[in-house]
């Protein structure tokens, strides 16, 4: 008994990115997906490549259709290969496919990256591949829990793509389907915000058109920032009236012709323009490359796993170090107190303005070269009881040096710690100091001796 499928196919940009970098597939044969990686580096050729170069297996298939998605996906890796050659501009470009050959019995399945292919069979969704995502690692190796991973800040780097670079490696199996079984093939976009139980709830339905429509009009709904890509088709007894091949997403406008196509070999004006202006897309660090194929990849795997997670947790670890920490500095205007650390990174911010004080650098006497370097302290409270005690020892110094003045400072709340200020009238003239000291916060030296700072 052999069967036969019905399909629907729709690809949407979603509501934050500029352009569809996702490509889908459907025909009597044949079911793909493909979600372009690489942002700037135009991510909707990728994808658009590997559909050309698959949708040539919309066929009917021979006896080793396994064999042949595999050599697919190399030519699809070769010809990207090619592409970056020729444009340099383009280097970084990458795809997820997941692409299903239909014999009539069973469905023949090439895998790599993060998009998906499900079945339902009465009622019951079942995940035909599995994730070359670093999340998808972690939630095998019982770390974190598949909710964990729909939310985890890594969510979307992959370990596997298609780039014409690091030899692709499908996963490969076949899948045996009966008639009524429905399949989905979706993008991240899709999978990534809706569930399985999202998912089943869609899925049920009829017609496919429709189907494909909730499944899209559900992940946008979800929250995906992403494009949604989804091809469902339904295995049906015998023959079907061949309906044609449905192409949607990026490959439904070919950009790699375009692109090809310039005699030049360059890539035209607008394409360069366009390539510039792009400003920093997360896409473009979407997918991680492995590193040389020297080690199996399981192991290779997991170096990229404890590499990722070791410079993530360093970094992390500097980052929280670095917040938990004070200083007190100035750069020639008023001395301020700053959260972090006097040190910056490209793009990262290691320090923020605590409190502002009224003091300049001149108050902090014989600390102001302190000051001047950034005087690294453990806490706020500590930074405050720093500047207090250079404030007053500043004025402390300046009262061991003449007798004191009785007038100037009586009814403005200051105490000294041990000796009352003594020519400080004749140091700090009062234009100048007074507003200081007689702002919100009165002076209060009597602390300062306790703790050093
Ligand atoms: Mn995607």
């Amino acid at each position: 008994m052999t069967f036969s499928l019905r399909y629907a196919a729709l690809s949407d940009v979603g509501r934050v990115r500029r352009d569809n970098q996702d490509s889908g597939y459907a025909g009597q044969h044949l079911l793909v997906v493909a979600d372009g990686v690489g942002g700037a580096a135009r991510g909707d050729i990728a994808s658009s490549v590997a559909v050309e170069a698959i949708r040539k297996l919309d066929v009917p298939p021979g006896n080793d259709a396994l064999s042949t998605v595999a050599a697919t996906i190399h030519l699809a890796h070769d010809r990207l290969a090619e592409i970056a050659e020729a444009h340099p501009d383009l280097d970084g470009t990458s795809t997820t496919v997941t692409a299903a050959i239909f014999d009539g019995t069973q469905l023949l399945v090439g895998h790599v990256g993060d998009s998906r292919a499900y079945l339902l069979r009465d009622g019951v969704l079942r995940q035909l591949t599995s994730d070359h995502t670093l999340v998808q690692s972690l939630v095998d190796e019982g770390r974190i829990t598949e909710e964990e991973a729909r939310v985890h800040p890594h969510r979307n780097l992959i370990l596997r793509a298609v780039d014409g670079v690091h030899e692709p490696e499908p996963d490969l199996f076949g899948v045996p389907v009966q008639a009524g079984d429905r399949v989905l093939l979706c993008s991240d976009g899709c999978a990534g915000v809706l569930d399985s139980a999202a998912l089943t709830a869609r899925l049920a339905g009829e017609p496919l058109t429709d189907v494909a429509a909730r499944l899209v009009t559900a992940s946008l709904d979800a929250g995906s920032s992403d494009n949604v890509t989804v091809v469902v088709a339904d295995v049906v007894d015998g023959e079907q009236t061949a309906s044609g091949p449905l192409v949607v997403g990026a490959a439904a406008s070919s950009p790699h012709l375009q692109i090809v196509s310039d005699k030049t070999g360059n890539l035209s004006e607008s394409d360069v323009a366009a390539l510039s202006a792009e400003p920093f897309d997360p896409e473009a660090i979407r997918y991680a490359p492995q590193p040389p194929p020297s080690r199996g990849w399981t192991a290779r795997l997991l170096v990229l796993v404890l590499v990722l997670g070791l410079l993530g947790g360093a970094a992390w670890g500097a980052y929280e170090y670095s917040q938990s920490r004070y200083y007190v500095s100035s750069d020639g205007g008023p001395v301020t107190i700053y959260r972090g650390v006097d040190f910056d990174v490209p793009g990262l911010t290691l320090s923020h303005v605590v409190k502002e004080t009224s003091y300049s650098l001149e108050d902090m006497g014989a600390f102001a070269d302190e000051v001047l370097d950034g005087k690294d302290v453990d806490s706020l409270a500590i930074a405050e009881r720093f500047i207090l005690r250079a404030v007053c020892t500043s004025l402390g110094k300046a009262s061991s040096a003449k007798p004191p003045p009785a007038g100037p400072f009586e009814g403005l709340g200051l105490r000294w710690a041990d000796r009352p200020p003594k020519g400080i009238a004749a140091l700090f003239p009062p234009p100048a100091y007074f507003p200081r000291l007689t702002g919100a916060t009165p002076l209060d030296c009597s602390t300062t001796e306790e703790q050093t700072p």
